[in-house]
C-alpha cells in the first residue's frame, strides 16, 4: 500500500507496482494480487501502523488483510481467493 507521501519502508513494499484499483479493492477477488503480495511483504507491520486502517475507515489490502470500512473482512472470505497453502505455508 503506497501512501502519498513516500516513506523508506514503501520502497520494500511487495505489492509495488500493483494498480490501485487492486491496492484499494473492496472485493476479495479484485484485491487477490495484493494480498499474495502481502503474504511475502517484509514491511506489513509499517504498513499497518501508517494505514491505520481502522481509524482511518479504510478500504483495502493493508497488512495482509483486505479491509472494508475499517473492518477486517473476514479471512473465510478471502482464503478462497488465495488458493491453497503448500508445505512452505505460502498460499500459492
Ligand atoms: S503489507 Fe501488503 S499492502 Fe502493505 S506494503 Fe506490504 S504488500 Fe503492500
Amino acid at each position: 500500500m503506497l501512501l502519498p507521501d513516500s516513506s523508506s519502508w514503501q520502497a520494500a513494499a511487495a505489492c509495488v507496482g500493483l494498480s490501485p484499483s487492486v491496492v484499494f479493492a473492496r472485493r476479495a477477488q479484485q484485491a487477490a494480487p495484493a494480498l499474495r503480495a502481502c503474504a511475502a511483504c517484509l514491511v506489513r507491520r509499517e504498513c499497518e501502523a501508517a494505514v491505520a486502517p481502522a481509524e482511518s475507515f479504510f478500504d483495502g489490502v493493508c497488512a495482509g488483510r483486505l479491509w472494508r470500512n475499517g473492518r477486517p473482512v473476514p479471512e473465510s472470505r478471502t482464503a478462497k481467493v488465495m488458493g491453497p497453502i503448500t508445505a512452505g505455508g505460502v498460499r500459492g
